[in-house]
């Protein structure tokens, strides 16, 4: 890892041409940076407008680099907790370099990718869920995204692993009491009473883990996928969803062989819609690949629709020739309704979960996409509540849950045995937050149990 005395810069606004463009400065040599370019400190928090210029020769006249506002913020009540600098100069790229060259020259260096929040999680600014949430909330694509990332930024989720560490401080307090303390005067029940505590809090985290992945699935996209025979309109489909011309729409079966993906936004959830190879028996090497590739896409897939048209209801049910389990969830669909009053192409017989729809004329297309707008919520769930929203907070809280499980579930009469699946069980909380430390545990002992009196 690079020096955490280095003073770091980078641009905090985005890339490419603009109005004005943001530098931010962290670290010890901040103060003097903004001194040699703008002139005197602007006070604490205050954005002061200043002539920039800088010469890089001692004793020359410096050359006016740009004319901005510099904002000064103080250690430790700043972003990094270290001092930190912001520029806010005018937006182009060689204004940007100018300066860029003045910083090295200076003996600054260019940020890492995330080193400022690095910097902020190192000083104790930040958990790591806070920094996950900030990570989120910058990439955020929908309103539901940018909820749920800001109630991670805020501490939320960060709050309540840090409350189970708490409960299984005490719990191990507790037991560590008993220890040390075995033939004091320590109530008799207290072995059964952590042995509920932590019964409860096992309950509370395999409450917190079964939530269908929904955080997960509102930070990452719903996944959908058209599924169905080929020429029945899954491009059509796709282009309508996406309301721009994406997929190619051909009357020649067998054209998308690939998986096309677009990028919507249902009710403020981030939904990726494929569309995928039509599912038919093919020798062509190509085609079956792309047939491999949607079986793949439709087993991982949140959501599948499956369309159908009436050509092809009546065809080789090719779900069934491609033995793709059904799932409650999967909407029925079948395209070119226009076409059904046409008798010969009717199918004699619809079930009468299917939804039908007419890409062409736009029939049924409503009801449709409020049917999946619905599908989608459910997944995802209302957007309320504290829910994990990566995989590395799941495998935690798992590993933590079976340690608690051992604990439980084992007969051993050595309490301090028992004690060790706690103290895995809390440092496993501690990774998700990155305090993984059990040294806190001997504080709350000399607190609580008054020992040494
Ligand atoms: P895919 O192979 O399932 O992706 O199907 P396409 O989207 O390429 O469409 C196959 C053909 O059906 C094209 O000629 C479309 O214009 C046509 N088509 C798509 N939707 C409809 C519809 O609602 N009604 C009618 N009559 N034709 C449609």
């Amino acid at each position: 890892m690079k020096h955490q005395n280095d003073t770091i810069f980078a641009l905090a606004s985005g890339q490419g041409r603009a109005g004005i463009a943001v530098i931010r400065l962290s670290g010890p040599d901040v103060r003097t940076t903004l001194q040699r370019l703008a002139g005197p400190l602007p006070p604490p928090r205050t954005a002061v407008l200043r002539a920039l210029s800088f010469s890089s020769k001692e004793g020359e006249e410096s050359k006016l680099l740009d004319r901005g506002l510099v904002l000064f913020f103080p250690a430790p009540s700043s972003f990094t907790g270290e001092d930190v600098g912001e520029l806010h100069l005018h937006g182009s790229y060689a204004v940007i370099q100018a300066f860029f060259r003045a910083f090295l020259h200076l003996g600054l260096r260019p940020a890492d990718p995330g080193e400022f929040t690095r910097r902020a999680f190192e000083i104790g600014k930040l958990d790591l869920t806070e920094v996950e949430g900030l990570a989120d909330l910058v990439a955020a694509q929908t309103e539901m995204q940018r909820v749920q990332a800001m109630r991670q930024m805020e501490g939320a989720l960060g709050a309540v692993y840090e409350l189970w560490r708490d409960r299984l401080i005490q719990a191990l307090a507790q037991i560590e009491a008993e220890i040390d303390f075995a033939d004091e005067d320590l109530p008799d029940d207290l072995s059964r009473r952590v042995y509920q505590q932590i019964a409860t809090l096992k309950a509370d985290m395999g409450k917190h883990l079964s939530d269908n992945h929904r955080g997960e699935r509102l930070r990452e996209g719903v996944s959908v996928v058209i599924l169905g025979p080929p020429n029945v309109g899954k491009s059509s489909l796709l282009n309508a969803l996406a309301r721009r011309d994406v997929a190619i729409v051909s009357d020649q079966s067998g054209t998308t062989r690939d998986i096309i993906e677009v990028h919507l936004d249902l009710a403020g959830i981030a939904v990726s819609i494929a569309d995928t190879a039509g599912l038919r028996v093919t020798e062509g090497e190509i085609e079956k690949e792309g047939i491999q590739r949607a079986l793949q896409r439709a087993e991982r897939a949140d959501l599948r629709v499956y369309l159908s048209s009436p050509e092809s209801f009546n065809h080789e049910n090719a779900v069934n020739a491609f033995s793709i389990k059904p799932r409650d969830s999967d909407l029925l669909v079948m395209n070119k309704s226009d076409l059904l009053n046409k008798s010969s192409q009717s199918p004699s017989k619809l079930p009468s979960d299917i939804l039908r729809v007419s890409v062409k004329t736009g029939d049924g297309m409503t009801p449709f996409l409020s049917l999946l707008t619905e599908r989608v919520q459910s997944i995802c769930g209302s957007g309320e509540g504290v829910v994990l929203t990566r995989a590395r907070h799941r495998h935690a809280v798992e590993a933590s849950l079976s340690a608690l499980e051992r604990f439980l579930k084992t007969e051993t009469e050595d309490i301090g045995l028992r004690a060790e699946d706690i103290r895995l069980a809390l440092r496993s909380l501690g990774q998700i937050t990155g305090r993984a430390d059990v040294e806190d545990v001997l504080d709350v002992i000399f607190s609580e149990f008054c020992i040494g009196k």
